[in-house]
């Protein structure tokens, strides 16, 4: 095996980008991670993620795979190896309007599948940012503006087009390669390279948004209210909370809420409760169409601009321990960036052995950052007193996926079925995206 590039595949002519080219400043990085791959391919169908996959077998490179390369990890790139960039691969077509069936290829951000959506009246409840890639989103879970209303992204894809390791393009649905549906919708990246996926689109055009600012109190009390009022709360609320510490040593909860309803009754009905939840200082509701939350304004290259270290895990109880521990993490002085969405509602629906993604009994996800200079320490530090009250976790938020991580990812018998099926269908792990036995 040769590590050059010279000889490759014909049908990649044009589409192999090395680094003496122009592009490679724009194709080398991810938002968190500067890379130094040896070639990125730029296919424009599965038989060209094929060719690439055969070329890197060839020529003995590392693979990396990327959508939106904004993987918390990093894994969308490499060093020395080759990176499948499915930048090309964007195409978002209305199959059926009346059954709202979609087709979205993977290498499409999150803002144009929204934008691409909206004069159909439909979208998908994705993530809260536009620049996401779909790959990454729809082989992972998913935990969007509207996660209690409509679930998580994986729960409403019917089918995925696949290329699997050795070059095969499958395409499974419930008829056809249901296990690989199943791996697909959860724990993905671990057992194909996705190019399409067939979605079921909601029926949505406006929702209200609305933001609050709110005093917390250091026991964490007012974090109690919160997940008391998201428990009680109508499917049709969303939130995400943001805890930021004062210069005074305070804490403010800054609160997202989103509406999954054009109807003011039904918006200021949802939201009503949260003003409870502390000493409001400020808030504002608008109606926004949900192109303005999964905005065009988001898109952006991604140049390793964000070396944020991120962890992430499920609560099932807000506990006075955890909710204390929660303001005190944020409050340190050396503190860590917590944000936390509410789960429930919809989430709850899927049988836990439905997808690769078990967490169906949790009611918040928290995330936790840490920034430079030390944003591997900081987040070490501020994540030990958390880590204790977490029941599970998402894979998609965590930027050091290990043997141990891959556990909370995929507790039990889905930790097992997702393990087998990496190995059915990729049995020399050229694609998993991080090293495990
Ligand atoms: C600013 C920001 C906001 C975010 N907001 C949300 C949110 O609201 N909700 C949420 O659920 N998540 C959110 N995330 C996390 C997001 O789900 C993950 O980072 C996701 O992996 C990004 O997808 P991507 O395609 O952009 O990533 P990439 O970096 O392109 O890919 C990451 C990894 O996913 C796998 N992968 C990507 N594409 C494919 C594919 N086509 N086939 C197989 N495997 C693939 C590969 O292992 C790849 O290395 C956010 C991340 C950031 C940075």
């Amino acid at each position: 095996m040769s590590r050059g590039v010279g000889d490759a595949p014909t049908e990649l002519a044009g589409k192999i980008v090395t680094p003496g080219d122009g592009r490679y400043q724009r194709v080398r990085s991810t938002y968190t991670t500067v890379g130094r791959p040896a070639v990125v391919v730029l296919p424009e169908s599965a038989r060209d993620i094929a060719a690439a996959l055969r070329f890197a077998r060839d020529r003995g490179f590392p693979v990396a795979v990327r959508s939106g390369g904004h993987g918390l990890a990093g894994t969308g790139t490499n060093d020395d190896g080759l990176v499948i960039d499915l930048r090309a691969l964007n195409r978002v077509d209305v199959l059926d309007r009346r059954t709202r069936l979609v087709r979205v290829e993977a290498g499409a951000r999150w803002a144009q599948v929204a934008q691409a959506l909206a004069p159909h009246g439909l979208a998908i409840s994705s993530g809260d940012h536009g620049n996401v890639g779909v790959g990454g989103i729809a082989t992972g879970g998913g935990v969007g503006w509207l996660v209690r209303k409509y679930g998580l992204t994986i729960d409403h894809i019917r089918a995925v087009e696949v290329v699997l390791a050795d070059g095969t393009i499958v395409r499974a649905d419930a008829h056809n390669e249901p296990d690989l549906l199943w791996v697909m919708r959860g724990a993905g990246a671990g057992a194909g390279v996705a190019v399409a996926f067939e979605i079921e689109a909601m029926d949505l055009r406006d929702v209200g948004h609305a933001q609050l600012v709110t005093a917390v109190d250091p026991t964490g009390e007012t974090l109690r209210r919160w997940a008391d009022v998201m428990a009680r709360a109508p499917r049709e609320l969303s939130t995400e909370v943001r805890l930021a510490s004062q210069n005074d040593g305070s804490t403010v909860a800054v609160i997202t809420a989103v509406v999954a309803s054009d109807s003011p009754s039904v918006i200021r009905k949802a939201l009503e409760p949260l003003l409870k939840v502390g000493d409001v200082m400020g808030q504002q509701a608008h109606l926004v169409s949900y192109t303005d939350l999964v905005s065009p304004l988001h898109l952006h290259e991604n140049t390793g601009q964000m070396p944020a270290r991120t962890t992430n895990g499920l609560l099932t109880e807000m506990s006075a321990g955890a909710a204390s521990a929660l303001v005190k993490a944020s409050a340190a002085r050396d503190p860590i960036l917590v944000q936390m969405r509410s789960l429930g509602g919809a989430t709850h629906v899927p049988d836990s052995a439905a997808t690769a993604f078990a967490h169906r009994h949790q009611n918040v996800l928290v995330i936790g950052a840490g920034f430079p200079p030390d944003a591997r320490g900081t987040l070490r530090t501020g994540w030990a007193p958390l880590a204790p009250f977490m029941d599970g976790a998402y894979v998609n938020f965590e930027s050091a996926p290990d043997e141990t991580a891959f556990a909370h990812f995929y507790p039990g018998p889905t930790g097992a079925r997702v393990a087998d099926l990496w190995k059915r269908y990729d049995p020399e792990g050229v694609l998993r995206p991080w090293s495990r036995a």
